[in-house]
């Protein structure tokens, strides 16, 4: 008590002089023992070195000691294994390269684009399966297939402004947002054109700028675009689009009834003068709006 209390401790630091009479005590008989049986001592000196020994053997060195924070760091590193990788490559082998399309910029981007991450859970089975899925509202993503030929179609050189209508779930946009500097693109539902902002910016798509809209009517004050993208089908071809494609700029649009089989078009507009070349036939699901005669906004 008297000479912790001059330095101060808490009680709790302390020990109670009856303990430490009592250690003080059982050292001293160890000791005496020892001195009295020489191979005793040896004994337990021997053990002692040994104790030592293995204690300085395995120091927790700085190598080993930060054992865990070096793991996190390699693994925060290391890109995550992409699960979908190789269903990606044999989908852009044998539906797009083995159908024709030839266009390597499109097809390393279909190589990369993580489709997986734009479908709804239930569908990841089908992820890479060339066809459409629903993405809800009663809509789609389109088959991927399709999605590569109308990129090959709309012949983008890396500086082209691109519109695109009917975002859905971005992934369009996205294989759109890999091959040029700047996309827009407008969606009438505004869920999917939310669900698909937050998507493609989890993604680090912060290229795309998306609108909730009719985009029968396009995008008036980014024209001209150099090319236009319609991936659901009107039953026209929209006059307001055709007149925001810059001169020499490419449209690809599906025109047909809602409902049925449209056909795909490439159209190239040089001057006033308007090129329109059949790409055969394709099924999406129709565009709705002001625009459309006779169907109103379905
Ligand atoms: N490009 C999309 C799929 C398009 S599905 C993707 O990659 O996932 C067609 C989309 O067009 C739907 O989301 C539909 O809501 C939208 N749409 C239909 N009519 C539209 C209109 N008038 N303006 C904008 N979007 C429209």
């Amino acid at each position: 008590m008297k000479n912790n209390g001059g330095r101060g401790l808490s009680p709790t630091n302390q020990l109670p002089p009856l303990t430490a009479q009592a250690t003080m005590g059982l050292i001293a008989r160890f000791v005496r023992s020892f001195a009295m049986n020489p191979r005793l001592f040896v004994l337990m000196f021997g053990l002692f070195i040994l104790a030592m020994g293995g204690a300085c053997a395995a120091p927790p060195t700085p190598d080993t000691a930060p054992g865990p924070t070096t793991a996190v760091v390699t693994a925060a590193l290391t890109p995550t294994p992409d699960p979908y990788l190789n269903a990606r490559l044999r989908m852009v082998e044998e539906t797009m390269r083995r159908r024709g399309l030839k266009d390597e910029r499109v097809l390393k981007v279909m190589e990369k684009v993580p489709r997986h991450e734009f479908v709804l859970p239930q569908y990841l089975p089908e992820a890479y399966a060339d066809h459409p899925l629903p993405i809800g509202y009663g809509q789609t993503i389109s088959q991927p297939y399709i999605v590569a030929l109308m990129t090959e179609l709309l012949q983008l050189e890396p500086h082209d402004k691109v519109l695109e209508i009917g975002t859905g779930s971005g992934y369009q946009a996205a294989v759109l947002a890999e091959l040029v500097d700047e996309v827009w693109t407008i969606e009438i539902i505004p869920e999917l054109a939310q669900s698909a902002a937050e998507r493609l910016q989890r993604l680090g798509y912060t290229n795309v700028h998306i609108r909730t809209a009719d985009g029968y009517y396009g995008w008036p004050e980014e024209q001209p675009f150099d090319a236009i993208i319609v991936t659901a089908a009107p039953d026209h071809i929209p006059q307001p689009l055709l007149a925001q494609l810059a001169d020499g700029g490419v449209m690809v649009v599906p025109v047909g009834p809602p409902g049925g089989y449209q056909t795909l078009w490439q159209l190239i507009k040089t001057g006033d003068e308007v090129k329109a070349f059949n790409m055969g036939g394709v099924a999406f699901v129709p565009l709705v709006g002001g625009g459309q005669r006779g169907r109103g906004g379905q």
